[in-house]
């Protein structure tokens, strides 16, 4: 575990969609319709009302996320953001993987949540390599967070064992990014 300016940054093993935080992070793809892995399961949990809403936005591009209810989720919010597909890391891949992160931290921002959930976004269908796309995760929040401040707590979410050891891995790699927390002006 790791404390970024008052907030918490903690990996677990969990399904994402059991956890009682206020946003979780969707890895969708760009339609928002739905599909496979993570994204499924999310709509399998919240209902088909986050179908309902999700098809008044138009989609999303990759890079970027939007904010939806979280309907029968513990979650209030689910945040869809949609990351690249890998096709071997020269079509701008590790920036856009980036950008999904802070989105979805801007997005919680703006809808004052404190706490949110993060899967391991791209690293399933769209075959990011798990390692570089877990020092994106971890690099991006770290830096989002302390220029945004006002969360106390950050999780990634891994559906197994080896994802959760490369997020423990990367959390224990940064004891001196320890920053104090914010104090307001
Ligand atoms: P992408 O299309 O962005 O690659 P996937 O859903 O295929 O998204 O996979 C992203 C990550 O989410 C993978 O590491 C996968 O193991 C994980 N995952 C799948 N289902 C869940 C879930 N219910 N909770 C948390 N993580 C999940």
């Amino acid at each position: 575990m790791l404390t970024v300016s008052g907030c918490t940054l903690e990996a677990c093993v969990a399904d994402i969609t059991t956890l009682a935080v206020d946003a979780i992070v969707n890895a969708a793809n760009s339609s928002l319709l739905g599909g496979g892995g993570v994204d499924g399961a999310i709509h399998r949990a919240a209902g088909p009302e986050l179908l309902r809403e999700c098809e008044t936005l138009g989609g999303c591009r990759t890079g970027d996320a939007k904010l939806t209810a979280g309907y029968r989720l513990p979650a209030k919010h689910v945040i869809h953001a949609v990351g690249p597909v890998w096709h071997g890391g020269a079509s701008g891949e590790p920036e856009l993987l980036a950008s999904c992160y802070r989105r979805a931290l801007g997005l919680a921002h703006e809808a004052r949540c404190t706490s949110i959930a993060f899967p391991a976004i791209s690293c399933g269908v769209y075959r990011f390599p798990a390692d570089e796309a877990v020092r994106i995760a971890v690099d991006t929040v770290i830096d989002t967070l302390s220029r945004l401040g006002g969360f106390d707590r950050v999780v990634f979410a891994c559906f197994d064992e080896p994802m959760f050891a490369r997020y423990r891995a990367e959390l224990a790699r940064r004891p001196s990014v320890h920053v104090p927390p914010s104090k307001p002006a």
